[in-house]
């Protein structure tokens, strides 16, 4: 990956490598079992692309990987039609990006890695421990009421608080914290009320609201490092600027020193008047993406707790979207291994010749003079096949079974191969043997 420019390079040597090996028919696919194998070989890869895809969607590890993928796709046609120069930019800028991926996303990667150990003995059942109650849904603006009312309540008893709003970046991430507490609830005044109470458990951290409930409550929020943060401003305002540098969400932070409302946004941070101002800020943030952006903003789109250990539970549409889109991958990249990694090759053995039924030609009276030889065969078939080969593996052989009268005659030779899988033998030098037999005197 990150030396894109070698890469591209094997991306055409790759389709030679595979018109190549199509054109050797029957060799590319091989028999019954390589069949299967390879079919195996796929549908293993495919539930693992699922699986990551799955996973990776809920958080925001998947905006950045569409923007790689995009870029990736941009080069493919820059490269196709010649533009050399941006060609070279975008391939460097992949380079950079999938490192940014690996360092920005490391937690995530890691928490991947945990879920697939922890679910390892669940994988077949992708919906176990997912809730199926209907709840009542609640609108926007009554949760943005409900919001406002909690806030205005809070601010004048100087109560802290920090709310963090999901918009249309997945902050699946934040809810699966170690310490974070699942709440999955309708947003409501009191309940929001509830648990900022100091001394309460739940009270230390953020609450996260996402399709329109509270997901969670006591959620750790990557500290923003904005270095103009006022001095007078702690670690709460600094969380809710960073909560608000996380993709698009938003965040509403209460000062229990100063009894402020303040709102985050895009990496900033407002102070303002009183509740009224925040009522004004919500419906233009949260009403308005509702309106320009339906069908993208999913604030509301789901009424259901939608967890499972695969993560959030998806529509049933984008699962089999996904699930094309992992079985088009493997594909590909089955294609892409076998024609590069595994290409079809040829290679040539040297075989010591042996003899198949000695005894017979005595019984029937003759003697037989046969010559010790080395026989070179010359086999095609896939490379990692090949490599594991050995001549033991291979057999050339006289059948004297089929001499039935003395003098010199030519025996074709035969060969026999240790291997279930397909190989086509390209030649075997020599093919004949020449021996003598006379017929022993009684
Ligand atoms: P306040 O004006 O309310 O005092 P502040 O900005 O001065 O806010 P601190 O006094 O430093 O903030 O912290 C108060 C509370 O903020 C902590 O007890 C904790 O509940 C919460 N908090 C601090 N850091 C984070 C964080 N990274 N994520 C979520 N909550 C946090
Ligand atoms: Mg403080």
């Amino acid at each position: 990956m990150f030396n894109a420019l070698g890469q591209l390079d094997q991306l055409v040597t790759f389709f030679k490598n595979l018109f190549n090996s199509l054109q050797e028919g029957i060799l590319f696919v091989g028999e019954p079992l390589d069949i299967a194998l390879a079919v195996i070989d796929i549908l293993i890869t495919t539930f693992i692309f699922y699986y990551i895809l799955r996973i990776v969607r809920d958080s925001r590890a998947w905006q950045l990987l569409k923007g790689i993928l995009f870029i990736i796709f941009l080069t493919i046609i820059a490269r196709v039609f010649g533009l050399s120069l941006l060609s070279y930019l975008l391939m460097n800028t992949i380079s950079v990006f999938s490192l940014a991926f690996v360092i920005i996303f490391q937690p995530e990667l890691r928490r991947t890695l945990e879920t697939v150990g922890r679910s390892g003995l669940n994988l077949f059942n992708p919906r176990s421990g997912e809730y199926q109650g209907e709840r009542a849904a609640t609108t926007v603006s009554q949760m943005i009421e409900s919001i406002v009312q909690a806030c205005g309540e809070m601010a004048e008893s100087y109560t802290g608080a920090l709310i963090v709003i999901e918009r249309t970046t997945p902050l699946g991430e934040l809810q699966d914290q170690e310490n974070a507490v699942e709440i999955d609830s309708p947003v409501s005044t009191s309940l929001i009320k509830q648990i900022f109470v100091d001394s309460t458990p739940l009270h230390d951290g953020a609450i996260l609201i996402r399709y329109g409930r509270i997901a969670a409550a006591r959620i750790h929020i990557p500290l923003s490092d904005n270095y103009h943060l006022r001095k007078d401003y702690g670690t709460r305002h600094r969380a809710a600027i960073g909560a608000s540098e996380m993709g698009d969400a938003i965040a509403i932070v209460l000062s229990e020193e100063k009894g402020t409302i303040s709102i985050a946004i895009e990496g900033r941070l407002y102070v303002l008047e009183n509740s009224d101002a925040l009522r004004t800020q919500l419906h233009r943030f949260l009403l308005q993406d509702e309106e320009e952006t339906e069908g993208h903003f999913r604030l509301f789109r789901r009424k259901k707790k939608n967890k499972t250990m695969f993560g959030p539970r998806i529509p049933k549409t984008r699962r089999v979207l996904l699930l094309f889109v992992s079985l088009i991958s493997a594909f590909a990249l089955w294609f892409y291994v076998q024609a590069t990694v595994n290409p079809i090759e040829a290679k040539s053995f040297s075989v010591p010749l042996s003899f198949e039924n000695t005894e017979v030609p005595s019984e029937k009276g003759f003697e037989v003079t046969y010559p010790t030889k080395n026989i070179q065969i010359s086999l095609t078939g896939r490379k990692n096949l090949l490599d594991s080969m050995t001549n033991r593996d291979l057999e050339a052989y006289l059948d004297l079974a089929q001499i039935e009268e003395e003098g010199i005659q030519t025996i074709k030779i035969n060969i026999s191969k240790n291997t279930p899988l397909y190989t086509r033998t390209n030649y075997i030098t020599p093919d004949e043997i020449t021996i003598a037999v006379r017929k022993i005197e009684k």
